[in-house]
């Protein structure tokens, strides 16, 4: 744009001024042409322009009005006779760019208002006003007689020369009153043009009344100049990013020193100097300076207080702004330590105290639901295999899926290492049993870390309010009772409601922990013998070991029920050594003088897989007893099988490696994947006996065990069937080619003796 003004306008420009001197037909024919590029560019600017984009286009609007009315003068002054230089209507229409300019730079005066202090613009304004009067009426209408052109020219005078000190005012009183802060450069250009348009217009109204005008002279010239410097204050203001009309600043445009005052001084007494001004003028011009400059003083002054008072005002709502926002962090934080209080920081569920808390405000709301305590079963087995980092991010995975599946419904908590809390809404068996559904099927899918897979089950007990306690301390009791029962049961994730019976069995259960921590095994304990035989020949080709408690005053007491104890307490590894001990002795001497190859099967409960010492305790008695470990086998079952790790399988190695056998007990029961089975490279499947007990009455059942025969067939695994009772289930197994049988229908468990005896002897008497 500024090269088109270099390369276009200026030459149009000067063209005209030549033309002017030379051929004024000529500069009639340029003058509209200039005059409308001079509007197009003005418009193009103010398309560019966001605020306050009227005033550009009332700009473009008043050159345009020009351009016309030069138009039609260079039309009435080429191709008629008439001279419009002595036609009166072209001092109406040129008189309408006058009112435009004049509606523009009431509209930017009035739209800046607020920027300035309307007493300091005021005092501006009039002494201004007082100043360009005197100056005027001095410089340019001494030698006018004022009232016969009044009567002459009503337009031409009054309102002409009121619109264009209007206009001077406005703009002058604007720039000239602006201290505070600098003139953008637009603006600049813009009074700049306006204080050279009305100079023109003065001028010309000076020559017209002095009959001096000729067309085309320098008036117009300075009108051209005075249009040019409008379109370089669009252009500027268009290409200005920043904004020429911004309303942030709080501080008035007035404020501070002014410069009027020298240049209000410079002309007077210049003109004064010129001999152009009387002395008289010169002196009324300096007093009301002084005026001026007095009052100006006060205003300041006033204004200052003002700005003081904005300003602390200004540092008040800052400060007040800081201290909210300060405040509003403080709630932050202590919201943030307020969690912190309620829960767990390692799975942000909620903490033990808060279960507390929660169940005390349940209470008293005096309505019924319920608290579940739910531990992760062998969760111990984990921490103590893959350390307990690991541990802890199972930890995470699961209070993520329960926080994931269950928040909604329910309060959650972690109230232990691996325990769990839940307040359930209600106390119905079916809101029990549903969200007991809801867990085994989180705990269902297996967690994966790193190269693990993890299948943990839960144990879940429930206490009501208020039919199991009515308290709290009783609730979380009753609840962890249950809890315990559910786990002892052993199996599948499962729970248990809290009874009073319970408690029965729980004291039952504490008994027993403390008998058999008083108990001496090499006494106390014995092994009984289970035999296994070829279905065939029904001879007898291994046994199970199978240990027996009689206690003095509580008579017989299951191993079905002391060893879930034992292992729990840690006295599993004694038992262990006792039993291999036992049995390894045993079978050694029974194959030796009985000249047999039989296999003695071993329990071994996972627990013991998981100590370091089983490993090397294992090849000591192999080395102490000097048995043929191709005599043992140790059972492990299939759940516990399932649900090992890594580790396990670098101790079934090794227990191979040994030369031990390794079986699947209670195989059917749990999960059908065979997959482990090629992963532990085990030798024997033990169908379990729950399979086997209904294998001549469901259809079903058989065609498991069948299939389960088929199987191990094609793995290559040798087959036990288990818990055998009945002539028709030895004869179903044997045509499903099982050949090993163990179970009461044969022979039950029984002492050594009377394994010999009843076996043995016989045998060999054969
Ligand atoms: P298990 O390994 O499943 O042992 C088989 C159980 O079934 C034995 O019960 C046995 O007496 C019983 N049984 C055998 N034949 C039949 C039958 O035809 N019908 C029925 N209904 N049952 C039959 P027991 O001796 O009471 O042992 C219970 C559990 O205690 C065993 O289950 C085993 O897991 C554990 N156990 C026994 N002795 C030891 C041991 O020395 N060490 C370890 N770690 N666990 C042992
Ligand atoms: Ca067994």
């Amino acid at each position: 744009m500024r090269k088109t003004i270099g390369f276009i306008i200026i030459p149009i420009l000067i063209a005209y001024i030549i033309a002017s001197y030379t051929f004024p037909v000529m500069a009639d024919i340029i003058s509209p042409i200039y005059m409308f590029l001079i509007s197009g560019i003005i418009y193009l600017q103010s398309r560019r322009i966001e605020n306050l984009r009227i005033v550009w286009k009332l700009l473009a609007l008043a050159m345009l009005s020009w351009g016309l009315t030069d138009l039609l003068w260079a039309y009435i002054s080429i191709a008629t006779n008439l001279d419009p230089n002595e036609m009166d209507l072209f001092m109406y229409l040129y008189l309408i760019t006058d009112i435009l300019l004049l509606i523009n730079a009431a509209i930017y005066f009035v739209k800046n208002l607020d920027k300035w202090n309307r007493l300091q613009l005021l005092l501006d304004a009039t002494v201004i006003m007082i100043i360009s009067f005197a100056l005027g009426s001095a410089l340019f209408f001494s030698k006018i007689d004022f009232s016969e052109i009044l009567l002459a020219d009503f337009v031409g005078t009054v309102v002409y020369l009121s619109l264009d000190i209007l206009i001077l005012i406005i703009i002058v009183t604007m720039v000239a009153s602006s201290r505070y802060k600098k003139i953008k450069i637009a603006i600049k250009y813009t009074t700049v043009a306006y204080i050279v348009y009305v100079l023109a217009d003065l001028f010309y109204i000076d020559s017209y009344y002095s009959m001096t005008y000729v067309p085309n002279s320098i008036s117009d010239i300075i009108f051209m100049i005075a249009f040019l410097l409008f379109t370089l204050s669009a252009v500027t203001a268009a290409s200005d990013p920043v904004d020429y009309y911004d309303n942030s600043e709080t501080t008035p445009n007035n404020f501070g020193k002014s410069k009027i005052l020298w240049w209000v001084l410079i002309a007077p007494v210049g003109l004064y100097l010129m001999g152009r001004l009387s002395i008289g003028h010169l002196t009324a011009i300096l007093f009301t300076l002084v005026i001026y400059q007095v009052m100006s003083h006060y205003v300041q002054k006033l204004l200052m207080t003002e700005i003081l008072y904005i300003k602390e005002h200004e540092i008040k709502m800052a400060l007040e702004k800081t201290i909210t926002e300060r405040t509003k962090e403080l709630l932050i934080s202590q919201k943030e330590l307020e969690k912190r209080a309620i829960t767990d920081s390692l799975t942000h569920l909620y903490n033990r105290d808060y279960f507390i808390e929660s169940l005390n405000n349940r209470l008293k709301d005096k309505k019924p639901f319920s608290v579940a305590y739910l531990d992760l079963d062998r969760f111990k087995i984990i921490n103590d295999l893959h350390g307990h980092p690991m541990g802890d991010l199972v930890l995470i995975e699961v209070s993520k899926r329960f926080s994931k599946q269950l928040t909604t419904d329910y309060d959650i908590f972690r109230v232990g290492g691996d325990e769990f809390a839940i307040i359930i809404p209600g106390n119905k068996a079916k809101d029990l049993e549903e969200i007991s559904q809801r867990i085994i099927e989180i705990m269902k899918v297996p967690i994966a870390i790193d190269v693990f897979q993890f299948t943990i089950d839960a144990s879940i007990g429930f206490a009501r309010y208020p039919n199991d306690a009515l308290t709290v301390s009783d609730l979380v009791k009753n609840a962890d009772i249950a809890m315990y029962h559910a786990k002892a049961n052993g199996a599948m994730t499962k729970h248990v409601v809290f009874s009073s019976d319970l408690i029965e069995q729980l004291e039952r259960r504490n008994h027993i922990e403390i008998l058999l921590k008083n108990a001496d095994f090499k006494t106390d304990f014995e092994l009984y013998y289970q035999p296994q035989f070829d279905s065939n020949s029904l001879e007898i080709i291994g046994m199970e070991a199978l240990i027996r408690w009689f206690h003095t005053e509580e008579g017989f007491i299951s191993p079905a029920e002391f060893i879930p104890i034992a292992e729990e307490v840690g006295l599993i590894l004694a038992i262990n050594e006792f039993v291999f001990a036992e049995a390894m002795l045993q079978i050694k001497r029974w194959n030796a003088f009985y000249n047999k190859d039989m296999v003695m099967s071993v329990n071994l409960s996972p627990l013991t897989l998981n100590s370091v010492d089983f490993y090397l305790n294992l090849k000591d008695l192999l080395e102490i007893t000097g048995v043929n470990p191709g005599y043992l086998e140790f059972e492990i079952t299939e759940h516990s099988a399932m649900n090992s790790s890594n580790i396990m399988e670098d101790v079934f190695r090794q227990i191979k490696a040994l030369g031990f056998y390794i079986s699947i007990d209670d195989f059917g029961t749990g999960y059908s994947s065979l997959s482990y089975l090629k992963r532990f490279n085990v030798d024997t499947l033990k169908i379990a006996k729950e399979l086997i007990a209904n294998i001549e009455l469901h259809e079903d059942e058989m065609q498991i065990v069948k299939a389960i025969i088929k199987m191990s067939e094609a793995l290559g695994l040798k087959i036990i069937a288990e818990g055998v009772e009945t002539k028709e289930q030895l004869d179903i197994l044997n045509d499903l080619n099982c050949h090993v049988i163990q179970g009461y229908y044969l022979a039950k468990p029984m002492t050594a003796d009377a394994l010999e005896e009843q076996f043995l002897k016989k045998d060999s008497k054969k």
